[in-house]
């Protein structure tokens, strides 16, 4: 009986199995073209156009969340970005390789290809296609929110980086996508800022890496910024879309707005913009409706379309299911190699012998040791990334001192104390129990007065009672979907006007309080009379401007709030708390007085810095250099490792610590890579893809950051981060390519291939790197290109090439590097063309933009 069963099942299998393939092969016979693999890429583009009615094609050009629409009828899948499997899947749990300026940190393509690739497989697991990354904006200013998740200050190096990155991420048919297409290099007003820079800057400084990522790695995405450039949206920029990315450059992927940065319906679609994110709210029904009236073309639909399409079959969406790819993400190798570029990535800053001891105070000797203190606010919390959308916090997370105690196992005492108390980071709102309206005991509330100016003057405009100070405006007309703008925009402008709120404070009780405003822009607070918040300017709208203030239980103070909105985004809203004191733990100095060795983990995290929030200020947070003061007057034995994305100045207690070591945001394999380095597993090797300045003085954008109302201005030109230091003679902190190593590098013979080049020729530089310590390392050769006599200002030097030698001790490598008539360009704008100018130029190798050990000179003619 069962084995007749089972007979009948083979048999009807088999028939199955035949009657499936007749139908396979009828299948594709009839497929149509666009469902055929054999056929090539813009047959299959076209085909599938011409069976879309108008409808159907404009539903592709906007998207849904965080997918494109797709259609049924035609079979076209939606493409999924990894943003949002990722937080499907609780929490974005996906490998954390480190931040993207780790990458940068590590000048290792390579490893970075790998990164790309591995990536691209992770995307693929997840059932999604298109990797929202990676983010190139230049640094420019040093307090950029979002540098963490960028490449750092220099276009050459970012340009070598992302191209090895989308290489590898696009590999594994993953959509790669270079954002924020162009000039978004700060997060104040970043809804809003129209960046004022001129041409030549932009071919040279911000274009680079977006025009390598086109030409190298053929990205098939590219998203613009939020910004506009020399007044236009970039995303309804016909220069930056069209005549630049599709003329120039050869671009023939999709271009996607950034979440919600268009504008308008016609001046988007005819500028070049393809996608439109995250809804159609310009590109959707009033795009038909513009196709219909005739204010655009269908063509020009088609042609964003097949953009779009051209993408897809290039990255096997019409062939194969997300699914089919399979595979399980978080594997061992994974993590090696999540352990792999946080190790090259970190920068040793600093490394002297103490008094009295020979050897320098890092690599840490665990034999020596018994008792070691891990001290600061990122010890105990794995600091893998900045804020915002960038920040992907990994499977797991290796503190620093998870990171020591798996390194030093049972043999070694580790403790950790926090050594300050956490920070309140938003008060909470005062709800309308705390406020009585003008001589009222019993009416909740505040009398609000605008007026229609920035300076409090004259009538108001309007008077009312409001519940409390809570407000946020948005950002008006200014920019579609913001809020109101002012609180009656009929009446009260939406930039340029002022309040005042008055009434009663009711005590919070008896003690200190911390009572401040988060207001955007300037804002001041009095309390009977006395004024207790000034913050009557137009910087740092994010963060709430606070005071101290002994409040006595039962009584109630006169209340005094005045406000001004100058432009962009608006808001105003009082808060209070009782006050925390930023004392230092007691306990952390004792800790650190009988501890052999203490490893401070100081920096920033993703509150100070990321998406939407600049830096306060370049210096650690006070509080941080207090405790530093503390513990290294009780303990000279101490460490400092950093959490940054952005530079950091040191001034207040460079001198009192004798190492230093700049982790960055060094992702989920973070402490266990600073364990291998600290106690000399591994030998430091990242080099700063950023310039360390002493003082935001000396910074190019101290003058000109944040901007004028809704300007900023570029006056720097080209001379961002080295070239400005370089150009002013500024002697910088630590500067762009430095790092140091456990072990010594000599550089010598310097040869060039010829001692002239012309337009059509390439010239190799090589160099012998011994390393003469007695440890095995990496060191990077850069080299940097000087013009000798230009009609043009020019930099000092630029970076136009690296390399990472690994030696072991006592070996030599010859390292040749290849340059060509682009190294030596500058953009011309009378002629819209890179010109090299005949004459002298000097190539100057060495392991820092300010350390140059060889150099010659040769001719182009
Ligand atoms: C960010 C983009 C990001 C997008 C989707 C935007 O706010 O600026 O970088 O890709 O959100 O997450």
């Amino acid at each position: 009986m069962r084995s007749s069963t089972m007979i009948n099942k083979s048999i009807t299998s088999l028939m199955l199995m035949f009657f499936i393939s007749i139908q396979t092969f009828a299948q594709s016979t009839d497929l149509p073209p666009y469902k055929d693999k054999s056929k090539d890429v813009e047959t299959r583009v076209s085909d599938l156009l011409s069976k879309m009615t108008l409808e159907e094609k404009i539903e592709q050009v906007s998207g849904k969340g965080f997918s494109t629409i797709g259609n049924v009828r035609l079979s076209i899948p939606k493409i999924h970005t990894y943003d949002q499997q990722a937080e499907d899947k609780a929490h974005r749990n996906t490998i954390n390789f480190s931040s993207d300026i780790n990458w940068a940190a590590t000048f290792d393509e390579p490893l970075i290809e790998e990164v790309g690739v591995s990536t691209g497989q992770e995307v693929r697991i997840m059932g999604a296609n298109w990797l929202l990354n990676p983010c190139i904006n230049i640094l420019r200013a040093p307090v950029h929110g979002r540098s963490f998740e960028a490449l750092g200050e220099d276009p050459y190096l970012v340009s070598r980086i992302v191209v090895a990155y989308i290489k590898g991420a696009q590999s594994q048919k993953v959509i790669a996508c270079p954002k924020h297409f162009v000039a978004n290099n700060q997060e104040w007003n970043r809804f809003s800022v129209d960046v004022i820079v001129d041409k030549r800057t932009l071919h040279e400084i911000y274009f680079p890496a977006y025009k390598a990522a086109v030409q190298e790695a053929d990205a098939w995405s590219m998203m613009t910024a939020y910004n506009k450039v020399n007044g236009d949206w970039t995303a309804e920029s016909h220069y930056l879309l069209t005549e630049i990315l599709r003329d120039d450059w050869g671009f023939t992927g999709f271009t996607v707005s950034d979440w919600g940065g268009t504008h308008s319906t016609v001046g988007t679609a005819m500028a070049g913009l393809d996608l439109e994110m995250p809804e159609g709210r310009f590109m959707g029904k009033d795009l038909l409706i513009a196709v219909k009236n005739g204010e655009v073309d269908e063509a020009v639909i088609d042609k964003k379309v097949k953009n779009i399409f051209r993408v897809m079959f290039k990255a096997g969406l019409f062939d194969e299911t997300p699914e089919a790819y399979g595979g399980i993400a978080n594997t061992k190798e994974r993590s090696d190699l999540a352990r792999k570029v946080a190790q090259e990535s970190m920068v040793l800053l600093k490394n002297t012998n103490l008094r009295g001891q020979e050897d320098m105070f890092l690599p840490l000797n665990k034999e020596k040791i018994k008792t070691i203190a891990v001290i600061g606010p990122n010890g105990s919390v794995a600091q893998v990334d900045g804020g915002g959308s960038g920040a992907y916090h990994g499977y797991y997370q290796i503190s620093p001192l998870e990171g020591i105690i798996n390194n030093v196992g049972n043999n070694v005492e580790v403790k950790f104390d926090r050594g300050i108390p956490e920070k309140t980071l938003e008060l909470p709102i005062a709800d309308a129990s705390y406020y009585l309206l003008p001589n009222s005991d019993t009416e909740h509330g505040v009398k609000a007065e605008y007026f229609n100016n920035k300076e409090l003057k004259g009538k108001p405009a309007l008077i009312q009672t409001e519940k409390a100070i809570d407000f946020d405006w948005g950002y008006g007309e200014i920019v579609a979907g913001g809020g109101p703008g002012s609180p009656d925009p009929k009446i009260i402008n939406i930039d340029g006007w002022s309040a005042r709120w008055t009434g009663t404070f009711v005590s919070p009780g008896n003690g200190i309080y911390e009572i401040g405003l988060q207001a955007d822009n300037g804002v001041r607070l009095y309390l009977d009379d006395k004024l207790i918040v000034d913050a009557w300017t137009d910087a740092k709208p994010a963060m709430f401007k606070t005071a101290t203030f002994k409040f006595e239980d039962g009584r109630k103070y006169d209340l005094k709030v005045e406000f001004y909105e100058n432009w962009g985004s608006c808001r105003a809203k009082l808060g209070i708390a009782p006050y925390k004191p930023n004392e230092i733990n007691k306990s952390a100095i004792e800790l650190a007085a009988n501890s052999d060795i203490v490893v401070m983990c100081m920096g920033l995290n993703g509150i100070i810095e990321g998406e939407g929030i600049d830096r306060e200020e370049l210096s650690l947070p006070n509080d941080q250099i207090k405790l530093i003061a503390a513990i290294t007057e009780v303990n000279k034995n101490t460490v400092v490792v950093l959490n940054n994305g952005t530079p950091i100045t040191m001034s207040e207690w460079i001198s009192d610590v004798p190492a230093i070591l700049d982790a960055f945001y060094p992702g989920q394999e973070g402490g266990n890579a600073l364990a291998d380095i600290l106690f000399g597993d591994v030998n430091p090797s990242g080099k700063l893809p950023m310039t360390f300045p002493k003082k935001w003085e000396d910074t190019p954008v101290s003058n000109s950051y944040p901007g004028e109302k809704e300007f900023a201005y570029y006056d720097e030109g080209i001379f961002v981060g080295y070239r400005h230091f370089d150009k002013e003679n500024i002697e910088p902190l630590f500067p762009f390519g430095y790092g140091l190593s456990y072990t010594t590098f000599e550089f010598s013979d310097l040869k060039l291939s010829k001692d002239s080049m012309t337009e059509s020729d390439s010239l190799f530089v090589k160099v012998t790197i011994t390393n003469t310590g007695k440890i095995d390392g990496d060191e990077i050769v850069q080299l940097y290109i000087s013009d000798k006599e230009s009609s043009v200002e020019r930099e000092v030097k630029s970076l136009k090439g690296f390399t990472r030698v690994s030696l072991k001790a006592g070996e030599s490598k010859n390292v040749t590097m290849k340059i060509d008539k682009s190294a030596l360009s500058f953009y011309d704008v009378d002629s819209k063309s890179w010109v090299v100018e005949p004459g002298e130029f000097e190539v100057l190798v060495g392991n820092s933009s300010r350390n140059i050990l060889l150099k010659k000179i040769f001719e182009f003619k």
